[in-house]
């Protein structure tokens, strides 16, 4: 073994394997990977290998066509590892048939070959399952079956053969760092020196993490199939596509004259004790009595199962997230370390994609796909704890074949992370969501009597279930009396030190030297000028930045922030999340409230908009920041955490008089969609940059360098092909949930990035890239909800208020 390499992989299962596979395709030779048991030994040696490429996010679901792009094309000893044999997900409920609907569009709308199909065209393809209850079927053609132990084997072979070399009963024991990063790993054969390490250690990744002080929030749970048969059906030429019925909760494939039988059973087990290191202990003693529930779903889909014959029974061990997303990316804490693991039961119709993506990510030092959902970066402290992880990804786990509908709120382990205010919200009948832990308000229940009368629709179908009209209440509040909303879950951080200016001037597209109090809406890009982050800046003091980020982007955005830092010391920066509550104050009696609470001025000529003061709100200490994510005149006001009940009290008695209403997040987003506001991860990401996303407004190329600066120029100088455009729906009911597609005749255009309903314009409003050729105003195109085409124009954006007179009035 090598004592040195460029790049030490752990884990030759099929992810291993990919990684080393395209580490190795893009010239790096000197590659390790070390595999404490046989080669391709763990979880991978087990897998049925269904392999299906739809998914609910784009980037999964490109991932996952890169994997079968690269699987159709490998060997092992002559032998091909991926058959195409297609895929049929069977609807065998009114909801379901809703949701493969929804699915056939998103398809399209990625580039996925989907088809829905009639109940007798399905059983056409598969005449083994019974119509009973069947309603139809989305067949995907390119769908396939793998043979994981031999696509695993194909790849890391073709990595042998560019230089990698395979040690097979290697166990890592340890690593080195220094300076924050990965220097060293020690393995049962000896160190080997290097700078990047990447775990792709399947169920023992939390060990692995462990090793270096780092969680990664992955639990084991047995996941059973059975391989039935023989049947005489299933004799002679062809393969039947894999099939799912995800109603029955089961999955089948053929293999051969038997059929594997498995499926996500209601009551999972997840691994008790600690995740063993000994060499495999994936696979446990099959559990008949648990089984029991999928075979009964089995044999209702598949008549020919009772009485058939159990060829081999396995209980396999697969790493569950608390999300059901991978876990993809760098460590913040020990730069070169890197992991690929959390599967979710998906990692054979997976590896293919993740080992390309991490190889060109480590190569790059970017991420080449909007890997947001899948990254390291996404976890809060609390899912380093047992019983979270274990309680939600159970939850995960059991709903795994649930209708998922957008929006939808988990109901385990909830009530984490409360905002002082929370006990005043719980009183205004506050209707709860979640994220990153937080209790969010998503509407008040006590304002739907504001509603009547109003006249707004109910939107149609799915986006009208997780649905009040207190939504418009809160909304109509804004726009014309004043709305309070609770921010506090915000993330929030502080970057100071002698070089904190210079620091975010090169890490920011916008200009951040502007005076002390200059509240600043930047991007930072990647190399590629795609948007990272999203935020507001304010300056504190000449070398003093309070940065404020959405809820579930503050590690995210820290992390990035911070992997940028000069090595001087010269800048800090750091979470104060939790020292602040915050509370936004809008709506155009915004001033009067906030004048009605203070001694400050809250005129506008002596508080202008984007500016930030230290003020007193009754009692209370407060920084306010003028700026506002709903398009009205305001406030974010920011005090210590231990004033935040006071002050929400003080602004809420002084604002009933001026109609004030508390309101949530819903309307927050119907407020921002009117005013064109983007939301980062769905309308802009690391895939697109500013000027095509309509935020070269917040780009100073006359500044000087910044990251992104040179590609931002290249684009100007190319001219854009695609454009973040605004669309209304003709009809006002229906309302998009984001990834429809948008079509002009049959040709699809692009797919809706945000949906949702404008109470003040009245109108169902998408947005979506375009052609730049179709995204003049007045356009003529359709949006695809449900299988149904709805008639929908290219508006000239924002919808409310272009002029921004409310914002600065
Ligand atoms: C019953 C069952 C059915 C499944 N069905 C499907 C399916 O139909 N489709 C699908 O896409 N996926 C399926 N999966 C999931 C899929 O099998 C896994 O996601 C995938 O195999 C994971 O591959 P991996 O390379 O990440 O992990 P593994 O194959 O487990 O490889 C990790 C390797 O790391 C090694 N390792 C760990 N610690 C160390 C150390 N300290 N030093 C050196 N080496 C170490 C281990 O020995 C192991 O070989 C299924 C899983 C199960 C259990």
């Amino acid at each position: 073994m090598r004592d040195q390499a460029r790049a030490v992989v752990i884990g030759a299962g099929i992810c291993g394997s990919s990684v080393a596979y395209h580490l190795t395709e893009l010239g790096w030779r000197e590659v390790v990977v070390l595999e404490q048991g046989p080669l391709h030994g763990g979880t991978t040696s087990h897998a049925p290998g269904l392999v299906g490429q739809l998914r609910s996010s784009v980037s999964l679901t490109k991932l996952l066509m890169q994997s079968v792009a690269l699987y159709r094309t490998l060997r092992a000893g002559g032998e091909p590892g991926f058959q195409e044999v297609g895929s049929l997900r069977l609807a065998s409920s009114a909801a379901r048939l809703e949701e493969l609907k929804r699915q056939a569009g998103f398809a399209r709308a990625v580039g996925l070959e989907a088809e829905l199909l009639g109940v007798e065209e399905a059983h056409r393809f598969f005449p083994l399952f019974s119509k009973d209850g069947v309603r139809g079927a989305l067949y995907l053609r390119t769908d396939g079956s793998a043979r994981a132990p031999i696509l695993a084997r194909a790849m890391a072979e073709a990595a042998r053969g560019r230089g990698a070399e395979l040690c097979p009963g290697t166990r890592v024991t340890g690593f080195g760092t220094s300076g924050g990063r990965i220097r060293e790993v020690h393995t049962s054969a000896g160190p080997i020196r290097t700078e990047v390490v990447i775990a792709t250690t399947g169920i023992w990744s939390p060990v692995i993490g462990r090793l270096l002080g780092m969680a990664v929030p992955l639990v084991p749970f047995q996941h059973q199939y059975v391989l039935a048969g023989p049947f005489v059906e299933l004799r002679g030429p062809g393969t039947l596509p894999n099939l799912r019925d995800p109603d029955r909760l089961v999955y089948f494939r053929q293999d051969g004259d038997c059929l594997v039988v498995g499926g996500y059973e209601r009551d999972p087990r997840y691994l008790e004790e600690e995740i063993p290191s000994r060499e495999n202990p994936t696979v446990l003693p099959f559990d008949r009595k648990r089984f029991e529930s999928l075979w009964s779903g089995g044999e209702t889909v598949l008549p020919a199962l009772r009485g058939a014959g159990r060829v081999k029974e396995v209980n396999g061990l697969e790493s569950f997230t608390p999300d059901g997303e991978f876990i993809l990316g760098e460590s913040p804490e020990v730069k070169g370390f890197w992991v690929a693991c959390g599967f979710c039961a998906h990692g054979v119709s997976g590896s293919g994609g993740v080992g390309k993506a991490i190889a060109e990510w480590i190569v790059s030092g970017e991420s080449p796909l909007n890997l947001w959902q899948m990254d390291l970066r996404r976890f809060a402290a609390h899912t380093r704890s047992r019983r979270y992880l274990r309680e939600r990804a159970a939850e995960v786990y059991r709903t795994y074949y649930d209708v998922s509908y957008p929006g939808e709120e988990r109901e385990s382990a909830r009530n984490l992370k409360l905002s002082p205010v929370y006990p005043r919200l719980v009183q205004l009948g506050a209707v709860f969501g979640e994220k990153s832990g937080w209790e969010r308000p998503n509407w008040f229940s006590s304002n739907e009597k504001l509603a009547e009368g109003q006249g707004w629709p109910r939107p149609a179908g799915w986006a009208g279930r997780a649905w009040s009209p207190a939504i418009g209440a809160e909304h109509q509040a804004a726009r014309e009396r004043v709305a309070l909303f609770d921010e506090t879950s915000f993330s929030k951080m502080e970057v100071s030190g002698r070089g904190a200016l210079g620091f975010l001037e090169r890490i920011a597209a916008n200009r951040m030297d502007r005076p002390v109090g200059s509240v600043t809406y930047t991007q930072m890009l990647n190399g590629r000028g795609g948007i990272e982050c999203d935020l507001t800046v304010t300056r504190l003091a000449p070398e003093r930045f309070q940065i404020v980020t959405g809820t579930a982007f503050g590690i995210h955005d820290l992390a990035w922030i911070r992997s940028h830092l000069p090595e001087d010391g010269s800048v800090e920066a750091r979470d104060i999340t939790s020292s602040l509550a915050c509370i936004g104050v809008w709506g155009p009696r915004a001033r009067e409230l906030m004048q009605a609470v203070s001694e400050n001025d809250f005129s506008g000529d002596a508080f202008p908009y984007l500016t930030a003061q230290e003020v007193r709100l009754g009692e209370v200490p407060a920084r306010a920041l003028r700026v506002t994510y709903v398009g009205e005149l305001g406030w974010e006001v920011y005090a210590p955490t231990e004033y935040g009940l006071r002050l929400w009290d003080t602004l809420w008695e002084a604002g009933l008089p001026l109609g004030a209403a508390a309101a949530g997040y819903r309307s927050i987003d119907s407020l921002r969609l009117e005013k064109g506001y983007r939301y980062w991860s769905q309308d802009i990401h690391s895939e697109y940059h500013p000027y095509e996303a309509g935020l070269g407004f917040a780009v100073k190329l006359d500044k000087g360098d910044f990251i992104g600066r040179a590609a931002l120029e290249r684009a100007k100088a190319e001219g854009l092909s695609r454009k973040l455009s605004c669309l209304t729906i003709e009809e006002p009911s229906a309302v998009a949930l984001g990834g429809e597609p948008i079509l002009l005749g049959s040709e699809v255009l692009g797919r809706v990035t945000s949906g949702g309903y404008g109470y003040t314009v009245r109108k169902s409003i998408a947005y979506g890239y375009l052609p730049v050729e179709r995204s003049k105003p007045g356009t003529r195109l359709e949006v695809e909800l449900f299988g149904t085409r709805f008639p929908a124009t290219v508006e000239k954006e924002p919808l409310y208020d272009p002029k921004g007179e409310r914002v600065r009035g």
